[in-house]
């Protein structure tokens, strides 16, 4: 009571008290009227004096495990030149004594070129050492872990350098992965799951669940370990397992629902291995499908055959034709794209048409400074175009793929709203009209959220009948100047109306 709470954003409705009873919001209106009902209920009156809360944010595409892993690895995020990394790199080996070292947030942009093989090797030979790029979808060995991994020279793997991508670096974190225990994957999980909890998040799509993830999931969640509500988008190797066993959409706890299967398409823009239907501008290549047509619509053929929503990874333009047009064929609700990030126009509107709903991550705005060079001047107009997915009536949804992106949601919503304005991002002048405003941005972290994981009966505003998951912050949103939205601060956070940070 005695607050301003946000129960949703579009429309924009406040209050001043709520109560949550039984995990659920049973009213919300004045403060007084709420203390009776507390009173009678014996229940606890929490007197905000003053203070902000809104509706928990929901990361509809975050890599749980990962996230949970990566805050024990190298960090590389920010790293300027080569000679810096190998700093970072040498400080961090001297300390660790895991049997592979792993890094990951390079980015050959910032550093002035691409990390070879040779250079790690200049630091670590006796051990293996893998370095993700910033977009986990290329990364580095040295010689210690190509012999290791024993990979054979193609599109995705570079002996000479040391460089791998995509495919065959799947491979690879498949053997780093075989070495991992269940527990191993416990461990991940419930750090990155309190992490994401402090952030202000309480409520996560986990997508590219393996086996073991899965299994560790549902063992936190019986032991009680789990503060948030998981929503499981599992890989495609599982299908099979899943048929065997007739699990559909919505099996599962009060916090953990599987819901579908989740397919990497193509790669990134920053590794050039996103798939466009004409050549980047800067390099003489147009990217490559991960997967072919016919063993994608295969896929999507199966899950929805057993009543599982479909998640796509499709970043270029290329990629989301074929995405498009196995959804056209095979029909169903609520199909997913995840990151979308070149759209055509016409692929918007067939977006809409087919009810195909998007994972967005405005936070890649800023991350990918350099997509105008990429894509060239005419297609930068394309690039994450949220205004226009919003205008024609797609249902998007926020998230930050994690550790892609720093999960704390107040930078996604900066740069939903901002857009590289402040940093003086070239995107920025090509698309201010993608610009999102505040209430849009939130309301698609929220209620967008839920939605594209079916769940708004239950999450993403805290009307009456759904569950009391809600956080409170240091100062109002809408009071804050735009380039001050990042630094908003998460003070608590309740979770079906418990207190869990
Ligand atoms: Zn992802």
């Amino acid at each position: 009571m005695n607050g301003k709470i946000y129960i949703s954003f579009k429309p924009l409705k406040t209050t001043e008290a709520i109560v949550i009873g039984n995990e659920k919001v049973l009213y919300t209106g004045n403060s007084e009227k709420a203390r009776k009902i507390a009173e009678e209920l014996e229940g606890e009156v929490v007197d905000l004096k003053g203070k902000i809360a809104l509706p928990g944010f929901i990361d509809s595409h975050i890599h749980l495990n990962s996230l949970g892993q990566s805050l024990k690895m190298l960090n590389l995020k920010g790293t300027k030149s080569i000679e810096e990394l190998k700093e970072k790199l040498k400080d961090y080996a001297n300390k660790t004594n895991t049997s592979w070292i792993l890094g990951f947030g390079w980015d050959q942009e910032e550093l002035g070129r691409y990390p070879t093989k040779k250079d790690l090797d200049e630091i670590v030979n006796s051990k293996p050492v893998l370095l993700y790029r910033t977009c986990f979808h290329a990364a580095v060995l040295n010689t210690k872990a190509m012999e290791m991994v024993s990979l054979e020279e193609g599109e995705d793997a570079d002996l000479e350098t040391g460089i791998i991508k995509e495919n065959a670096l799947e491979k690879v974190r498949e053997i780093i992965n075989e070495t991992l225990t269940v527990e191993d994957y416990k461990h991940f999980l419930e750090e990155g799951a309190k992490f994401v909890l402090s952030q202000g998040v309480t409520s996560v799509g986990f997508v590219s669940v393996n086996k073991k993830s899965l299994r560790a999931l549902l063992e936190l969640d019986n032991e009680g370990k789990l503060p948030i509500r998981v929503f499981v988008y599992l890989n495609p190797s599982l299908l099979e397992e899943l048929k065997g066993l007739g699990l559909t959409r919505g099996v599962g706890s009060k916090r953990v629902k599987i819901m579908g299967i989740k397919v990497l398409a193509d790669g990134s823009l920053g590794a050039r291995t996103a798939w466009l239907s004409k050549p980047y501008e800067d390099a003489p290549t147009t990217g490559h499908p991960n997967i072919s047509r016919e063993e994608l619509k295969k896929i999507v053929q199966e899950a929805h055959r057993l009543g599982l929503q479909m998640a796509i990874h499709g970043i270029g333009d290329k990629t989301t034709d074929m995405i498009l047009g196995i959804y056209d064929e095979l029909g169903g609700e609520r199909n997913r794209i995840e990151h979308a990030s070149i759209l055509r126009e016409d692929q918007i509107k067939r977006m809409k048409r087919l009810g195909v709903v998007a994972s967005v991550q405005p936070r890649f705005v800023i991350s990918d400074w350099w997509v105008v060079k990429r894509v060239g001047k005419r297609r930068a107009k394309w690039v994450y175009p949220f205004k226009s997915m919003l205008e024609e009536g797609v249902m998007i949804g926020f998230g930050t793929d994690s550790p892609i992106e720093p999960a704390n949601p107040w930078e996604s919503i900066y740069a939903a709203v901002t857009r590289g304005k402040f940093e003086g991002i070239e995107t920025y002048n090509y698309t201010k009209g993608e610009c999102l405003s505040l209430e849009e941005s939130l309301h698609s972290y929220t209620y967008g959220s839920a939605c594209i994981m079916h769940a708004e009966d239950e999450l993403g505003t805290l009307e009456e009948g759904k569950f009391g998951d809600f956080i409170i912050v240091d100062r109002d949103p809408f009071e804050a100047k735009e380039e001050e939205l990042r630094d908003i601060k998460v003070l608590e956070v309740y979770v079906a109306g418990s207190k869990n940070h």
